[in-house]
């Protein structure tokens, strides 16, 4: 079969391997389609991996072959299916705390094309290991592969959303608008908040009003300018913010001076929120400025959490644009806060109660409520995908993802 196989840092080959074989409890899934995920591409651009792999997990398609004994589990040839690759054991002690990402279980990828299991989507069958059926869900007649595709990025938007402690009418700023941060802005319109989003790209923020954005914000990057805080006395010199950082951390704070210079009189956020500061703030750029100053600009109580800081060890603002998105893989490590360029108050913690919180990856339990909203199309996901990218281009399509355009959205590799 065909297969995009991973041979080193930036090099994706279009290879013919063996179909994988199945065992007993196992499934062989024909692929129809797999989206492009920016963890994905992180390996492949960082080499945080060893090769070979063939990469690709938001996979759904058509069950080819069943392995003994799956068939009393309601399988079918021809079944519609989309995958999950990541299924907790939902019984060690992680798990009893529901931090299902960090079980053993769960850290094991469970759909492989071959090699060292990676999700195996970019390639025209998958084998679907038995701790992972669980997380096989049927694609309902109307809906598309693409639908069923994003359940799993959905599931894990949900995830970090219920994480938030939100009364109905609480302000919450989505800061990025790539896939990622419309799904927050529609699942936190969803839940009742009132969204503020930022990006700086304007048809993000024009999908987004779509997406159910009350107020957008253009964020520009380059200017060393804090923005305008609903506590002024929390204002932190710029001379401590890092030049180099600026250039792609600096969007939030730009959002709101740009504002307030287009003549309203006084920062939206200080208006929408009464003056009393943002309930939460769903940081969904890998910026670490972007962090800082909505530790800030959240009010006392509130809630800064992290979805995109996924890269261990270094400034993530280095390494990505604030435009793009990201799906976090480490939750708030300790290696981005504090850091020497960004000084982090850890009174805004003690004293003003604020919580920095972070969320990574899937929750199991919430998979029917995933299904739901996007079968429904009350999130309708349709509305992400930008691009679609035969097999043979997946390089492309990983690229086009990596640096997004004022058109590119959610992009899927169809086989
Ligand atoms: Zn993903
Ligand atoms: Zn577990």
């Amino acid at each position: 079969m065909r297969a995009v196989v991973y041979r080193g840092v930036n090099d994706l080959r279009l290879e013919t391997v063996p179909v994988p074989p199945i065992g007993p409890n196992e499934l062989l899934v024909k692929v129809a389609v797999c989206g492009v995920c920016p963890t994905d591409i992180k390996k492949i651009q960082y080499g945080t991996v060893p090769p070979p792999r063939i990469f690709g997990h938001e996979t759904a398609g058509v069950i080819a072959r069943l392995g003994p004994g799956v068939s009393k589990l309601g399988w079918k040839i021809g079944d519609r299916v989309a995958l999950h690759h990541h299924v907790p054991c939902q019984d060690c002690h992680f798990c009893r705390h529901h931090a299902f990402a960090q079980c053993e279980t769960y850290k094991r990828t469970g759909i492989t094309a071959g090699f060292q299991p990676a999700g195996g989507g970019y390639a025209e069958y998958v084998r679907v290991l038995p701790f992972v059926l669980p997380g096989v869900v049927k694609i309902p007649a109307k809906n598309s592969f693409a639908e069923g595709a994003l359940l799993e990025p959905v599931n894990t938007v949900l995830k970090a959303v219920r994480r938030l402690s939100l009364l109905r009418g609480d302000v919450v700023l989505v800061a990025g608008q790539g896939p990622i941060g419309l799904m927050f802005t529609r699942l936190l319109q969803l839940a009742g908040a009132q969204v503020i989003a930022t990006d700086l790209l304007a048809p993000r923020l024009r999908l987004a009003r779509k997406f159910g954005a009350k107020w957008t914000l253009l964020a520009q990057t380059g200017r060393a300018e804090l923005p305008l805080r609903p506590d002024a006395r929390q204002r932190v010199p710029a001379s401590t913010l890092n030049p180099q950082l600026l250039g792609a951390a600096t969007c939030l704070g730009e959002a709101v001076r740009r504002r307030k210079r287009s003549g309203d009189g006084s920062s939206l956020i200080h208006r929408a929120t009464r003056g009393c500061g943002l309930d939460a703030a769903v940081i969904a750029v890998p910026s670490d400025a972007v962090v800082q100053q909505a530790l800030q600009l959240v009010r006392g109580g509130g809630q800064v959490l992290l979805f995109a800081h996924t890269k261990r060890g270094t400034p993530a603002s280095l390494s990505a644009a604030c435009g793009g998105e990201g799906r976090g893989e480490v939750a708030c490590s300790n290696s981005h806060l504090p850091s020497p360029n960004f000084p982090l108050d850890l009174a805004s913690v003690c004293l003003d109660e604020k919580d920095l919180l972070g969320s990574y990856s899937s929750d199991f339990t919430l998979q029917d409520e995933v299904a739901r909203l996007v079968f429904s199309r009350q999130l309708d996901v349709r509305n992400l995908i930008s691009h679609f990218f035969p097999l043979e281009q997946t390089a492309a399509a990983i690229r086009l993802a990596s640096k997004p355009t004022e058109d590119s959205l959610k992009i899927i590799v169809t086989l």
